[in-house]
């Protein structure tokens, strides 16, 4: 009988080691970033007079990055309903996106959608007229002497920026770093972010030494961490403009610093020095190979400042005369 015991006891060991792994994998797997689309795959081919579970949130996410007034109220009680004003902003959505403007949630829109971006928004408006002007200059259909003058990069409302050109950042004390990165990787990432605008532009971008207060104070954070705008699950990180100098990461992103990164990662240099940009003034592009461009590609290594970031940093901190 004890023996007999000794043998389930034996076999219901090895059955808990040997499903070990196969539980932490499904652990890894039930990664936040998988669960952030559920809504948008709902809505796939939905247009407008039709009415769909998803819209209320839809309706949420154009608003929370600049497509859709705050005040904007509907018609009728319906919350479902796919109506006019939430078709001209998903028109404006696909027209930054440079997609097809059909109004039409069509998979094109939805994949765009889909991706993991930066939780700042972006403000269409602003760059989609710019580059109507741009268009019109080349055209030769305008008197506009805007060829050289009319950039796609964007700055914040008023063109905030830093009063001095050295900018001290510090990494916050007691925070939670995800999965697979550690402070010193961290500081790594921030590093060569100051590198790279250090050799772009006249400023001076290092850590703050001990003793001396930061202008940039940044940290890794999950979900709702109280400066009034929460992660979403598909948020990589968000960033006040001057001179606020917060920056944050979302701890529930699965980011690498590895050269090369894996296939489902995102690259935290990239991320860095895309927030760093707002940290600085610069505001959401439409140019898709900026560093400023609201989405990132999982897989990919991004750490370089296209020409329309360094056209927009040196705008805005012009080189001093010679
Ligand atoms: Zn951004
Ligand atoms: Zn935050």
């Amino acid at each position: 009988m004890a023996t007999s015991l000794f043998y389930v006891l034996i076999c219901l060991l090895v059955l808990v080691v040997t499903k070990l792994p196969f539980v932490v994998e499904t652990r890894r797997l039930a990664h936040p970033k998988t669960q952030y689309s559920n809504f948008l795959t709902d809505l796939e081919g939905l247009s407008k007079g039709q009415t769909a579970k998803g819209i209320p949130e839809l309706r949420h996410y154009l608003k929370r990055y600049g497509y859709l007034n705050n005040e904007y109220s509907r018609d009728d009680n319906n919350e479902e309903l796919y109506d006019e004003v939430l078709e001209s902003a998903v028109k404006l959505y696909q027209t930054f996106f440079k997609l097809n403007v059909t109004g039409k949630l069509d998979s094109e829109t939805i994949k765009v959608m889909s991706k993991p971006r930066c939780g700042v928004a972006d403000n269409p408006v602003q760059v989609l007229s710019k580059r109507k002007l741009k268009e019109e200059a080349v055209d030769g259909t305008q008197q506009h002497n805007f060829i050289n003058i009319v950039e796609d990069y964007a700055f914040f409302e008023g063109k905030p920026k830093w009063p001095y050109t050295q900018i001290r950042y510090r990494v916050d004390s007691g925070i939670q770093y995800p999965e697979g990165i550690n402070e010193t990787q961290f500081k790594t990432a921030l590093e060569i972010t100051g590198i790279v605008y250090t050799e772009n532009c006249v400023l001076q971008i290092e850590e703050a030494l001990e003793g001396h207060p930061p202008d940039v104070r940044t940290g890794f954070y999950r979900g709702d961490h109280g400066d009034g705008y929460p992660f979403a699950a598909s948020t990589l990180g968000h960033a006040f403009s001057p001179t606020d100098g917060r920056m944050h990461f979302n701890a529930d992103q699965d980011f690498s610093i590895n050269d090369p990164i894996g296939p489902n990662q995102y690259d935290l240099v990239w991320t860095v020095m895309h927030e760093f940009g707002h940290v600085l003034g610069l505001a959401h592009t439409q140019v898709g190979n900026a560093i400023m461009y609201p989405t990132a590609d999982p897989g990919v290594m991004k750490r370089y400042l296209s020409e329309d970031d360094i056209q927009g940093i040196t705008t805005l901190y012009p080189w001093p005369p010679f």
